[in-house]
């Protein structure tokens, strides 16, 4: 037996001197052509290769075979705005490794001063975490921990979130949509699910099967069936006649046949008449009026007539009003004010004065600001670090706070209060109903923005 070692043999041709001209041509055409096969695959990578490309040039002394003013402007038009880091292409999100090798050429060329620098800084100080790491969002982490959420069913999490099960899919489901894996989840058992939890007494839908059917978890269903574009799949007249049920005769809506009366309701129940394209069915001149009767002096809204203002009662009643197509009665700069001042040091957003941050805070206040069209009084990178630094790096998923345990909840609405910010790799949101901007433009929804 022969000792065998994994190598491979040198042919006679092989060349044996350094051909540094040839290596040069060689740096300097790359990627010149939009054809190259390499062009498109290293897109993601273009300007970590133009720091090899550069560096190597300059080492062989032929820096100057390279335009000095193209690259700079090309590295000055990576850098983003919202978070000052630097991505590989202009449109793309800013990553720490492209960071570095936009600062190393822009040090070799003597021409710092060509970016922001002091928003570099930002970029990278942003980036660390609690425990002196540093992170990036990490989309496939979420991925993995939404699909595996509650699969077991001796997960301590499956028994706790029973009670919310159908509102727990929409969150996950969603999460999931909106960064392009919603194939991951069973379509057919999630619909299958959804319709045996259809009260026939009622029309309603309940969280569980056998369990009392409420408005919450009858507009997480009709959120999830839009998504998937199976609608038909339960007795729609049904639903609608579940929320005429449940109006009062001054206008507000209780959450299920027992409930209190709450702003929250009224948004369900005008939301998913909207999905379902039946806004008609009940009395939204009144619906309105109680929810004008909870506005508070300082611009903000509560559960009922004066109830303190609270940053996710707020969003209900804003979202309430852009589907009525009646925010012409929100006195908008103040609420807007009040809402920006949820703002704390540490970047997050809480709901109230007094108050922890907390990411899903980041979503109320930012969907609030959205339709408000006043997103820009945010500081959009101190939130953004706040919510980045809210993943679970071992696991996935968002907690609400940093070092918190993550869940699908604060999983939603940190990817989606990201997306607001306008993050490329995840898609557009729709402030009013949370859902997938793609599917209330399918559906042809109508919403009011300001
Ligand atoms: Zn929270």
């Amino acid at each position: 037996m022969s000792l065998y070692t994994k190598d491979i043999t040198l042919s006679a041709d092989s060349p044996k001197e350094l051909l540094l001209e040839k290596h040069v041509e060689f740096i300097t055409k790359y990627g010149k052509s939009e054809d190259d096969y390499e062009f498109g695959m290293t897109d993601y990578l273009r300007i970590s290769g133009m720091y090899w490309g550069l560096t190597a040039l300059e080492l062989v002394d032929k820096l100057q075979t390279l335009p000095q003013a193209e690259v700079v402007l090309f590295i000055k038009k990576c850098q983003d705005e919202d978070t000052g880091g630097i991505s590989a292409c202009i449109n793309h999100d800013p990553h720490l490794l492209h960071t570095l090798s936009a600062v190393q050429i822009l040090c070799t060329y003597d021409q710092l001063d060509k970016i922001n620098t002091d928003r570099v800084v930002d970029y990278v100080v942003s980036l660390q975490q609690p425990d002196g790491s540093f992170t990036e969002l990490l989309l496939e982490k979420h991925v993995e921990f939404i699909t595996k959420y509650g699969k077991s069913e001796d997960d301590y999490e499956f028994g706790m979130t029973d009670y919310l099960r159908i509102s727990g899919m929409y969150w996950g489901l969603t999460a999931l949509e909106l960064v392009d894996k919603l194939q991951t989840l069973p379509q057919a058992e999630v619909v299958l699910f959804i319709k045996k939890c259809q009260d026939e007494d009622t029309g309603g839908i309940s969280a569980c099967i056998n369990h009392d059917p409420h408005l919450l978890h009858t507009l997480s269903a009709v959120q999830i069936l839009c998504t998937y574009d199976q609608l038909d799949k339960i007795n729609t007249d049904r639903v609608v006649d579940y929320v005429v049920s449940l109006q009062q005769p001054d206008g507000s809506f209780t959450g299920d046949k027992w409930g209190e009366v709450d702003t929250r309701f009224s948004f369900c129940a005008v939301a998913t008449l909207a999905l379902l394209n039946r806004l008609d069915a009940i009395d939204v001149e009144k619906a309105v009026a109680f929810v004008e009767s909870c506005k508070n002096f300082d611009g903000g809204f509560g559960s009922r007539p004066l109830s303190e203002s609270h940053a996710g009662l707020i969003y209900c009643c804003l979202g309430f009003l852009s589907i009525t197509n009646r925010l012409d009665i929100v006195n908008r700069e103040a609420l807007a004010w009040w809402l920006c001042e949820r703002q704390l040091p540490s970047g997050g957003l809480n709901g109230r004065p007094e108050k922890l941050p907390d990411v899903c805070y980041s979503w109320w206040v930012l969907s609030s600001l959205t339709i408000l069209g006043r997103l820009h009084w945010i500081n959009a990178s101190a939130l953004k670090s706040f919510i980045l630094a809210c993943q679970d790096v071992e696991t996935g998923g968002f907690s609400d706070r940093p070092g918190d345990i993550p869940d699908p909840y604060h999983t939603l609405f940190g990817l989606a209060a990201l997306s607001l910010l306008g993050s490329n790799c995840i898609k557009p949101v729709n402030p009013t109903f949370c859902m997938p901007q793609h599917v209330i433009d399918r559906l042809k929804i109508k919403y009011q923005l300001l």
